[in-house]
């Protein structure tokens, strides 16, 4: 017993593991903090999940999907329904964990929480997304249709970014399609996760359907290799995606690896310059840069090269602070390890002979000094080669290209190996058209800066910035998470002529 209880310090709670449907504290030795990125407050202690722990979370799967893919349809989507009220209702409360673990702004959080309630919205709709092919009389009293089955246990392994949306990008539709799923959340901010995991369970999500496990690479790689694991989705880094894309693959696996980016938003001098200059600031340095689909660089065509001072007036006027207070447009980094990297590119593009237009590398936010702030940067005059322009900073920081043409801009990100997101303003129908047929990348904004789809779609991104045919949400993720089967019947008429014996391809 301590001599003075006063002085104790209060212990962080430790994150829990969901396995059979029971949130349990996990048995390792190997934990990390949970720190609050705005004021390093410690939030929790997150475990590393032991061998032990995955191979539990993996067999209730197993067995709970023995009943699961059973279960109805309509009483599957009845839990979305009840998870999508849920959600709902705990809105704010959840904004407020993610604001603390993750850094962004409250009103963001919200945003963030509400682009995954809309995957739960659309997994609700699963009777009709889930439906089966029938021909009548395909040959003489034969019949073909096809079913969607789902294909057993799923594992997901998601990122810092978006700790709520993307998560619920995964286990609703892997769920709500008869599968069972085990989750891996980022160990930067699982809290977010484990809100969402406790109301899923509260909405009747039954046990062993939904289980997780944190940690880190040990972890992963044990759901990209047990036999038991069918499908793998993953959303990352590119060298972590390419690791989980190739390591699962090899072990038999279905996998689709959303993974890093670097998107470009081309402003014609047409455009209406008011809108397209807030657009490129909100979607650069909202997130503080820490969005897959953030734009990183402005591609400036001819005159419109002459709005920088104006671009740089508007990032001047952002509010950085701890995102949970009011009015902040951008909060910390997630880390001091992210802040130094982001540090480390800026000065990386000054040294290549970009001009620094704003550095927000030396800000101080009063009261929150020791947060991983990094004011709105902007460096013009980039060019590619230059490490700025060929990295993903991650971070709140717009590079900015001139060049002369609209097929110079389209060659330029055509030329360039990601292919997530991009934008073009302009009040041109004709110059948007030949935009969106030329551009090579998966998802293209026309005067929207984040042209993030909205789940009846999917989500979309290409080239180096995904491994895998089939995207999140929307139909592919149906697709993803169900077998098609197809089945060729022919009902017998005791009427009809049983006929001779046949030995050929041929329905007779
Ligand atoms: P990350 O790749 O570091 O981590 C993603 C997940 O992989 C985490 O759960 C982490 O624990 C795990 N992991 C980390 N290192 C690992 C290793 N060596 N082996 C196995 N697993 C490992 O990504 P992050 O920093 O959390 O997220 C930011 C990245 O995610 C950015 O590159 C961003 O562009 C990308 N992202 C992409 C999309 C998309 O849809 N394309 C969406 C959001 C984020």
């Amino acid at each position: 017993m301590s001599a003075n209880p006063q002085i104790v310090a209060k212990p962080a709670p430790t994150v829990k593991l969901l396995i059979d449907g029971k949130f349990v504290d996990s048995a390792t030795d190997e934990w990390r903090d949970v720190i609050n990125p705005a004021t390093q407050e410690l939030l929790a202690r997150v475990p590393f999940a032991t061998q032990a722990e995955v191979n539990a979370a993996i067999i209730s799967a197993k067995e709970a999907f023995k009943t699961w893919r059973n279960t109805p349809l309509a009483a599957r989507a009845r839990v979305m329904l009840k998870l999508q009220q849920l959600i709902r209702d705990n809105m704010s409360r959840i904004a407020q964990t993610l604001t603390a673990e993750q850094g962004k702004t409250l009103p963001d959080a919200e945003g963030d929480i509400f682009r995954g309630l809309e995957v739960v919205e659309h997994a609700c709709s699963i009777g009709s997304l889930q439906m089966g092919e029938f021909a009548e009389n395909v040959a003489n009293g034969v019949d073909t249709y096809s079913i969607r089955q789902p294909i057993g246990v799923c594992a997901g392994i998601s990122p810092f970014n978006f700790p709520a949306m993307i998560p619920l990008w995964m286990f609703p539709m892997a769920i709500v399609c008869g599968n069972t799923f085990v989750l891996k959340p980022s160990e930067q901010d699982p809290m977010t996760p484990m809100l969402l995991a406790e109301l899923a369970i509260e909405a009747g999500v039954p046990p062993g359907v939904l289980n997780i496990v944190h940690g880190g690479k040990e972890v992963v790689d044990a759901l990209c290799t047990h036999p038991d694991i069918v499908a793998v989705s993953f959303v990352g880094s590119c060298h972590v995606g390419k690791h989980v894309y190739e390591l699962a693959s090899e072990h038999g696996k279905r996998v689709q690896s959303m993974m890093g980016a670097k998107n470009h938003a081309v402003v014609l001098p047409d455009a209406n310059k008011d809108q397209a200059l807030n657009a490129l600031i909100g979607a650069s340095f909202g997130a503080a840069g820490q969005r897959c689909m953030a734009v990183s660089v402005g591609v400036l065509v001819g005159e419109a090269k002459q709005w920088i001072p104006d671009l740089v007036a508007k990032a001047k006027t952002l509010k950085v602070a701890n995102g949970s207070e009011k009015g902040a447009d951008l909060g910390p980094l997630i880390s001091k390890a992210a802040k130094n990297r982001v540090v480390g590119l800026i000065e990386d593009g000054a040294k290549e002979g970009a001009k620094l237009e704003l550095d927000g590398r030396a800000i101080k936010v009063p009261g929150n000094e020791s947060g991983n702030f990094v004011g709105p940067t902007i460096l013009s005059g980039v060019k590619p080669g230059m490490k700025v322009y060929e990295t993903e900073i991650f971070g709140p920081v717009l590079s900015l290209v001139n060049v002369a043409t609209l097929d110079q801009a389209i060659q330029l990100i055509n030329d360039n190996p990601f292919g997530n997101g991009t934008a073009i303003f302009t009040q041109s129908g004709a110059a948007a058209r030949k935009f969106q047929n030329e551009i090579d990348v998966g998802q293209v904004g026309i005067n929207v800066p984040i042209p993030v789809p909205v789940p009846f779609f999917s989500f979309t991104g290409s080239r180096g910035s995904k491994l895998g045919d089939l995207g999140p949400y929307g139909k592919q993720v149906v697709q993803f998470y169900t077998q098609t089967k197809t089945i060729t019947a022919r009902w017998f008429d005791d009427s009809v002529s049983a006929g001779k014996v046949n030995t050929t391809i041929s329905l007779k």
